[in-house]
């Protein structure tokens, strides 16, 4: 079989592409090993009408005009600011740490201008490394041990199964620490969920007469009947070398629902838990969609090792492994008939927006270097 563009695995970075390609003229075959399209991003409504996102959730939030653009080409959003509370000494408490979470923990009342000062005093207390060789070291250089402790140590532990000292510190850029009341989960001035979920707003992007969809296929197993100009991979990218320099670690998550008879079961869309119970966080969708049902069902996330892959593992070892398989990437890419796009095929813990945006950019510029 020729095509123009073959496209292994058809989430984000897939469906982005193959839509921009479809666009712009090329026939693009689309191969999917699941029997449905989406990625991680796939979701449904389940029998009480209430939209699950099949791998957790997935809440839209971009800095960049152009990725949101992009994607309201393709759905309606309903504009939504997350909020997450955090179940922390018998309370939930606001989460990231602001002035509300401060002033709660310690018992004070102290204004935005006096926080600053207060984490000073917590951080001078504190024994972390500087510079920074660890994402412990990172937050309790910003907020000191006691609240490392209360919100940080434990769940990072329960999500990663390893200590936070192994963890590297730019994991704890995705956490904000702030002075201020401000209690949402993050600030990007776009922010929201597709009206009628991930899978539909895919379904519309992949919806093209040059875009044909293999669903069920594993690419390594038809890898050498498929011949194209260029080959996109968005899936693991160990995997596609054959584990050459070794296996790099994915952490997987065990999800498990529940449905309640009662119309609101907690008190944000998402809470959680650092340090009771083995799941991690708890989510109610019916929060994030604005969905109206008299049950509700809630999303249990308990941390695994093996299972499909929904993180990267930023870990020491597991990136200097990536830079080995991204020199070989790199070569493929310079040869114009490879793209390697998104978390899994680049090994970056990458939000939903950054994906659009590096498929954007990688697309777009193979586009220009056909001209
Ligand atoms: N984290 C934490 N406590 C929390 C929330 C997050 O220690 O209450 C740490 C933890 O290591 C987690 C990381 O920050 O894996 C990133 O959190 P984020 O909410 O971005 O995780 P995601 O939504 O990607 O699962």
């Amino acid at each position: 079989m020729l095509y123009d563009i073959v496209i292994i695995g058809s989430g984000l970075a897939g469906a982005t592409s193959a839509h921009i390609l479809a666009e712009n003229g090329f026939k693009v075959l689309v191969v999917e090993k699941e029997r449905n399209i989406g990625g991680q991003c796939f979701d449904y409504k389940d029998s009480n009408n209430i939209t699950i996102h099949k791998y957790g959730p997935h809440i839209f939030h971009t800095k960049e005009k152009r990725v949101w653009d992009f994607v309201t080409r393709f759905s309606e959003f309903n504009l939504f600011q997350h909020s997450v509370l955090s179940y922390a000494e018998g309370n939930f408490i606001e989460f990231p740490i602001n002035r509300i979470t401060i002033n709660k923990i310690f018992g004070l009342e102290l204004s935005c201008n006096e926080i600053e000062g207060f984490l000073k005093e917590e951080v001078k207390k504190s024994k972390f490394n500087t510079p920074h060789l660890s994402f412990r070291d990172a937050i309790v250089s910003q907020v000191g041990e006691k609240l490392y402790s209360l919100f940080f140590e434990n769940y990072t532990k329960k999500q990663w199964n390893t200590d936070p000292e192994n963890l590297s510190p730019e994991l704890a850029f995705r956490i904000p620490i702030r002075t201020n009341n401000d209690s949402r989960y993050f600030t990007d001035m776009y922010q929201g969920i597709p009206k009628d979920g991930y899978t539909k707003m895919m379904s519309n992007m992949l919806d093209h007469p040059n875009i044909q969809i293999l669903l069920g296929c594993d690419y390594f197993s038809k890898k050498d009947e498929i011949e194209s100009k260029l080959t996109i991979y968005t899936g693991e990218l160990d995997r596609f070398f054959d584990y050459k320099f070794g296996e790099l670690e994915y952490r997987s998550v065990r999800i498990e629902l529940k449905t309640y008879d009662t119309k609101q079961f907690q008190p944000a869309p998402v809470v959680n838990y650092p340090n009771d119970y083995d799941w991690t966080r708890t989510t109610e969708f019916k929060q994030l969609t604005g969905e109206v049902s008299d049950k509700t069902t809630i999303c249990y996330e308990y941390p695994l090792a093996q299972g499909h892959a929904f993180y990267t593992v930023p870990t020491k070892e597991n990136n200097e492994k990536r830079l080995k398989y991204m020199q070989e990437v790199a070569q493929l890419e310079a040869s114009g008939k490879f793209l390697f796009i998104g978390r899994l095929a680049e090994y970056r813990y990458y939000n939903m927006d950054n994906v659009i945006a590096a498929t954007l950019d990688k697309i777009n510029n193979w586009l220009n270097n056909q001209k």
